[in-house]
């Protein structure tokens, strides 16, 4: 007779092993965790946002391919006319249904480190190998290293977040070139912090047949809306459209998100605010002799050895809940501060100088 439990009888080895996905809480605090945008839709344009809303027949399902909302996505993200979209709850429901797409390749899914965790978390749950490839000391792409490893491994996805998460850094667009002519596989540029980076790959979208391209409204500064899209040739799009759950974008966020796009230049004010103060804080950091890498996203990664999880505890008593990387192999003592508002950065900025 089995001693087994029903769930050690039914599960995968993989779901009996791991751990849910941990959210600090943050009751209380200055949230300077999770690359939210610190502002929320302005007082002037809430009525006219719930007037939007007020017809939303909620007994109703959603449009399963919202045409005029993806119509409107690509001309607010700047995708070529020829490219076609896929909307995901959130990106990080894309990068699941790209990585069980080729679940049954046999290959493996490959990135950078460090990287976006969920790469790596989606894939192991599929039963994917993940192979990282480490960044250098300054958090540059070791390109030769990389198109070896693409050659010995014969990856089914690379991913790239462009800007890097958790390191705010670029990788030459030399080097997204040369990983794209290389690749043996897919090639998706994650680019989650466009609105901070001011750059994108989204040009060559179609130079190479197995480019795709990530993005999300989440940093932009409509997380609680779950809406990311993925941008690329209408042979991979229809094909990975295959495995998306019909209703996956609800009708609430279909229409906000069609609200905030016409008041695209809301965010775009904000965006620019957030880029202003990342500057402010680099520089106080470097002023209080933090070793802080310059930053293309909304956050800024910072070393403080043998005192990173003293100081990440520190600040929380101080009010405000900063990432930090327990356990991580290489970022143990480092912390990410996402920017919020001047207020907020000053508050951050006072307590670290108090602790340091
Ligand atoms: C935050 C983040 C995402 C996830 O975005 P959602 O659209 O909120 O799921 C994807 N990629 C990178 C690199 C991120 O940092």
């Amino acid at each position: 007779m089995s001693t087994k439990t029903l769930q050690e009888q039914l599960l995968r080895p993989v779901v009996l092993g791991s751990h849910a996905y941990a959210v600090a809480d943050s009751t209380g605090l200055i949230k300077l965790d999770a690359m939210e945008n610190p502002y929320s839709l302005p007082a002037s344009l809430r009525q006219s946002w719930l007037d939007a809303l007020h017809n939303a027949e909620l007994n109703r399902y959603p449009t399963p391919r919202p045409v005029e909302l993806m119509r409107a996505l690509a001309a607010h993200g700047g995708i070529p006319a020829s490219m076609e979209l896929m909307l995901g709850n959130g990106s990080d429901e894309l990068i699941q249904i790209l990585i069980s797409a080729v679940a049954g390749a046999g290959r493996p899914i490959m990135g950078v480190d460090p990287s976006f965790v969920m790469y790596r978390i989606l894939a192991e749950q599929q039963g994917l190998a993940y192979h990282s490839i480490p960044l250098d000391a300054n958090f540059q792409l070791d390109l030769p290293a990389f198109l070896a490893a693409m050659e010995r491994c014969n990856p089914a996805i690379v991913f790239l977040d462009w800007p890097n998460n958790p390191s705010g850094q670029m990788h030459p667009v030399a080097s997204l070139e040369a990983i794209c002519a290389a690749a043996p596989g897919l090639v998706v540029v994650d680019e989650a912090y466009h609105a901070f980076s001011e750059l994108s790959f989204a040009e060559h979208l179609g130079r190479w047949p197995n480019l795709l391209l990530l993005r999300t409204l989440s940093k932009e500064g409509l997380a609680g809306l779950r809406l990311g899209f993925l941008a690329g040739p209408a042979n991979w799009v229809q094909e990975l459209d295959k495995l998306r759950l019909p209703y996956n974008i609800n009708i609430l966020t279909q229409k906000s998100i069609t609200f905030a796009l016409q008041h695209a230049e809301v965010l775009a004010l904000q965006a620019a605010e957030i880029r202003s103060q990342r500057e402010l804080v680099y520089e106080r950091l470097l002023a209080l002799g933090v070793q802080v890498w310059a930053s293309r996203a909304n956050f800024l990664l910072f070393a403080l050895p043998g005192r990173a999880a003293a100081i990440h505890d520190g600040l929380k008593q101080a009010g405000i809940l900063l990432k930090a990387f327990t356990g991580h192999p290489r970022l143990s003592e480092y912390l990410r501060v996402s920017i919020g508002t001047p207020a907020e950065n000053r508050a951050f900025l006072a307590a670290l100088e108090e602790l340091l």
